[in-house]
């Protein structure tokens, strides 16, 4: 259907996997009988995009149109952007600047954050584009390719202002084993560093009967891991009259007959709530990880973020899921080099992951964004001190996770199998914490199974072990 690349660790794993395993189709794949015509998506970004873009396959699938091969052979070629950081407009249109010659008699869209950002600027600068599309305009799509269908030249969906979530009759899953659910979509926080509330819009979350009845239907298909997603997940409002909280939601998916283990990403500090962890520690279903983004340790620098939490409010939530009786991993995202971060606010960020010992941390440098505050804020840090800063955080928080995968070896787990490496003749998989374990085994076939492994070797970004039992 499409290639994906991610930026996150977590989501280039989640893409990777889809080429690893299975590669039959599950029963929801089905779509209307064959148009004869082909569409191809080429994803960047995090989780969401890459489940966006399993729903904008479902959109074409349905309409008959089935997967492509390669780019070549496409009738619709999209391009799902992200712009989260570094230069994503120039990106984009070099890589449209790439399908120009190939562009003769295709549809050629862009969709995302940077069609949302960039709108009718993309006609201008590739005038062989003919669709132009944000995520809060999805549910228009259909719409927008009957009017390309019929002859249309140009069309665009970049309405931010709405309500409505995008629905679809029909989702093509790439991972056949790992299933996605948008639960929340947009965002109503306002960090001053972040495009997302301009690409994505306002906060509204899916009422809860659409996501259990999607969570139903996937376990039905064979799914047993389902991943609940949002920009801000915890800040779920069900809209319809059941009003189901986020922590009840979570307990609801993980009810269904035939799922094994519920995820979510990703959640905002200021929303994070101890009935969270009460659903966590009570229900064996919810996986024992949460990602939890800090984003700096420093008060005056979350202050200058706009992230409504102080350094001492976030640990108040730590130790919430440190009191836990199960244990419970923690990862975070961290962004370096925010304008005005001085030497010691940095020292705070380092002793704020000694004091955490979070199991994962994705950290970047500070890029500047369009439309944001914090793009003119005065004392911009220099791209070699970023860079400096960012390299002694990745050190220290790789001798953290040193240090915590050590004291695992010796400890039994249960693995979902999604990796098999042929090469080496090992599998892999991830435990209920979210910890990568490669193992050896006598058997075969174990894609998709749930084992148990004992761990033998630590690694600071996996472990090692064995099969046993
Ligand atoms: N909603 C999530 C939250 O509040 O933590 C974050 C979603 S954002 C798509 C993923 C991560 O990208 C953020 O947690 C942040 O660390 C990073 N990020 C966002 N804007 C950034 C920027 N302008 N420069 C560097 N990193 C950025
Ligand atoms: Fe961006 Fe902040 Fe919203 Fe997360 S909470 S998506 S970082 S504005």
């Amino acid at each position: 259907m499409g290639k994906s690349f991610d930026i996150g660790i977590d989501e280039v794993r989640a893409a990777g996997v889809a080429s690893n395993v299975r590669p039959e189709s599950r029963p929801l794949d089905r779509g209307a009988p064959a148009n004869g015509k082909s569409f191809f998506i080429e994803t960047f970004g995090c989780q969401m995009n890459v489940h966006d873009a399993e729903k904008v396959a479902g959109v074409f699938l349905a309409r008959g149109y089935r997967p492509a091969e390669s780019i070549a052979e496409a009738d619709v070629l999209l391009y799902n952007t992200c712009s989260i950081r570094e230069k994503a407009a120039q990106k984009v249109f070099s890589r449209l600047g790439a399908w120009r010659g190939i562009a003769d008699g295709k549809i050629i869209g862009v969709i995302g954050c940077l069609a949302q950002q960039e709108g009718e600027e993309i006609f201008e600068r590739a005038p062989w584009v003919s669709l132009v599309c944000g995520s809060a305009s999805y549910r228009k799509l259909p719409q927008l390719v009957d009017e390309l269908e019929s002859g249309g030249r140009r069309v665009m969906g970049l309405a931010l202002d709405t309500n409505e979530t995008f629905e679809t009759e029909l989702t093509r899953r790439d991972n056949p084993l790992r299933a996605y659910i948008t639960i929340i979509e947009g965002c109503d926080y306002a960090c001053s560093y972040c495009v997302v509330p301009h690409t994505r819009g306002r906060e509204r979350s899916r009422a809860s009967d659409a996501v259990l009845t999607e969570a139903r239907r996937l376990a039905e298909a064979g799914y047993t891991e389902i991943q609940l997603l949002g920009q801000t997940v915890n800040s779920y409002r069900d809209p319809s009259p059941s009003k189901l909280k986020f922590a009840e939601i979570l307990r609801e998916v993980a009810a269904i007959r035939g799922i094994r283990r519920v995820r979510f990403t990703t959640s905002h500090p200021n929303d994070f709530s101890r009935e969270i962890v009460d659903a966590i520690d009570t229900t064996p279903g919810l996986c024992d990880h949460i990602h939890l983004p800090v984003q700096s340790g420093s008060t005056r620098i979350l202050q200058a973020m706009r992230r409504t939490y102080s350094r001492e409010e976030y640990l108040e939530k730590i130790s919430w899921i440190r009191a836990a009786r199960r244990p419970i991993s923690v990862t975070s995202d961290i962004i370096v080099g925010f304008p005005g971060e001085s030497e010691s606010d940095f020292e705070e960020t380092l002793s704020l992951l000694d004091e955490v010992g979070y199991d994962g941390v994705y950290a970047f440098t500070y890029s500047p964004r369009p439309n944001t505050t914090a793009k003119s804020m005065p004392d911009a840090i220099p791209e070699e001190e970023k860079s400096k800063r960012l390299a002694i955080l990745q050190d220290r928080q790789r001798q953290i996770q040193i240090a915590r995968n050590e004291k695992l070896v010796g400890a039994t787990f249960e693995i979902m199998v999604d990796t098999h490496h042929a090469a080496r003749s090992q599998w892999a998989g991830r435990t209920s914490s979210n910890l990568i374990v490669n193992f050896g085994s006598p058997h075969s076939n174990l894609l998709g199974e749930y084992v148990q492994a004992r761990i033998t070797r630590a690694a600071p970004f996996s472990l090692v072990g064995e099969q046993v039992g």
